[in-house]
């Protein structure tokens, strides 16, 4: 078992920066939850408080109902993974798996169970006689995983284990880390900066920036239903386009352009009659149609889906992701209709859900 909870949660820096603010957020046993935001957003800090490496300022921490705010980090049973993967060059795989236990001065016989057990885990039983330099960039990954596996510890920490790997490991990585956690069922705090590994990896993610936490949800919550501005704009690639709107005779007037309505979207923008709004159109819900000109400044072709990146009404920048090849030029008019569509109060900028 390996619930934690996290409760009013603040961070404050000895030169008085407030680099977490009331941070709440219960972990059941075996999820996996990837914190992520932009660079400076608090989520490191977070994890670094879990871990015992921060001091927490105000608020509380319990792993199983047990009061840990101020327990030492070395007693507090848990594993962080870092980006950096430091291993000790001149031991093998073996001797950097069973270096913290051989410390510890553990029984021979069980480390050496432990570490075959990881080796298996991480499929790097044919490797263990190599040296770190030996090794792939993905591998060095797995044995600096290796070392945290064999700890068995309650909670693994990861602060952007993948941030050191080119693309195509970054993707090849990111299933074995899935891969792992399903094996271990493990409970797991993820920090990242990249969308698509929150997106691929969470059990629920933690949307977080200036120190707040925007939303906590699934990854398919956050992207279909994201709580507010912040969030809309950070899940999802490309970014969702924003416009200011008025809501006016039962549809959306822009600069330039139009937009009607279906009934349910005119009911939940009911309380917004003259008001101003931000309508937010994902690229991927924008598709060839009949209602609004775009004239093509760049056309992106991704094989299966092309970016049509444009201009519509008064100059406004919008970004359609289409299906299939296209090939517009620079210049080229193309006429498009907008799907799935999310309201935004200007003032507050929390999404609009109607029941307001
Ligand atoms: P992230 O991991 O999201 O990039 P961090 O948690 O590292 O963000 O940082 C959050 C904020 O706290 C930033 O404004 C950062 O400058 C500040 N900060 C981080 N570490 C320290 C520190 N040791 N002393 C003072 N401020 C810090």
């Amino acid at each position: 078992m390996a619930e934690l909870s996290l409760q009013h949660i603040d961070k404050i820096y000895d030169n008085n920066v407030q680099a977490v603010f009331d941070f709440n957020m219960d972990v059941k046993d075996g999820e996996l939850i990837v914190l992520v935001g932009p660079s400076g957003c608090g989520k490191s800090t977070t994890l670094r408080m879990v871990a015992g490496l921060e001091d927490i300022s105000r608020g509380s921490l319990l792993l199983d109902g047990v009061d840990i705010t101020r327990m030492p980090a070395k007693d507090r049973d848990m594993a962080m993974v870092f980006q950096n993967y430091a291993l000790y060059g001149h031991m093998t795989v073996y001797e950097n798996m069973a270096f913290s236990m051989t410390l510890r001065k553990e029984n021979p016989n069980v480390i050496h169970k432990k570490v075959l057990a990881a080796a298996e885990i991480l499929g790097l039983t044919s490797q263990l006689n190599k040296k770190p330099a030996q090794l792939s960039g993905g591998q060095r990954q797995r044995v600096a995983m290796g070392r945290s596996i064999v700890r068995n510890p309650k909670v693994f920490l990861f602060d952007e284990p993948l941030s050191n790997l080119d693309a195509k490991l970054r993707g090849a990585t990111r299933r074995e880390i899935l891969l792992l956690h399903k094996r271990l069922q493990a409970t797991m705090l993820y920090v990242t900066h990249d969308q698509t590994e929150a997106l691929t990896l969470a059990d629920r993610i933690v949307c977080m920036s200036m120190g707040h936490v925007q939303q906590i949800g699934t990854p398919l919550e956050l992207y279909d239903t994201p709580a507010n501005l912040f969030v809309a704009g950070f899940i999802g690639l490309p970014p969702m386009n924003f416009f200011d709107v008025l809501f006016e005779d039962g549809m959306l007037k822009g600069k330039g352009f139009t937009v009607q309505l279906t009934e349910e979207e005119k009911h939940r923008l009911s309380s917004y009659n003259m008001k101003e709004i931000t309508l937010g159109i994902r690229p991927e819900d924008i598709c060839e149609g009949n209602d609004i000109a775009v004239k093509v400044f760049s056309n992106e072709n991704l094989g299966m889906n092309t970016l049509v990146h444009g201009h519509m009404g008064n100059g406004l920048r919008v970004t359609a992701k289409l299906r299939g090849w296209a090939e517009y030029r620079p210049g080229d008019e193309v006429r498009v209709s907008f799907g799935r569509k999310h309201f935004f109060d200007k003032v507050t900028t929390n999404a609009i859900r109607g029941e307001e």
